[in-house]
């Protein structure tokens, strides 16, 4: 057997792990961030008149690249909290995966070359790369 140190097994199992984590996916909102913002109400008699302004959080969103943005209930902070990070983990896992396609793309070229040139077969790699990882 031809030997490599990060062959297509590697990144496939590499792949897999990621795939893995995306199978359990969260409640979550795209392209948004939370962001505190201080006001004040308009009642004349209130502390925020002195300076004391109320501080909340609201959501940025951006829709065909315009920011919108949303008053977030106190009771829901922490929960959108989680939409948010949520997303990016997503995010962070789909760019992951497409960095080790990319490669898995390379090395199979690399190793079904290697092969060709000792007489090894090449479907073997074939059947490794469209193998499904193990629910
Ligand atoms: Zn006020």
């Amino acid at each position: 057997m031809v030997k490599f140190t990060k062959n297509v097994r590697f990144y496939i199992r590499q792949r897999g792990a990621r795939l893995k984590q995306l199978r359990d996916i969260k409640p979550f909102i795209a392209s948004s961030s939370m962001v505190k913002i201080a006001r004040v109400c308009g009642n004349p008699n209130c502390k925020c008149v002195k300076g004391e302004k109320h501080e909340n959080y609201y959501l940025t969103y951006a829709i065909k690249k315009k920011t919108h943005t949303r008053y977030i209930p106190i009771d829901l902070e922490d929960e959108i909290r989680e939409w948010v990070l949520e997303y990016k983990r997503i995010k962070k896992l789909i760019k992951e995966i497409t960095f080790l396609q990319l490669k898995i793309l390379k090395q199979y070229k690399v190793e079904k070359k290697a092969r060709k040139k000792i007489g090894q077969p090449t479907d073997e790699l074939l059947n490794i790369l469209k193998q499904r990882e193990a629910k």
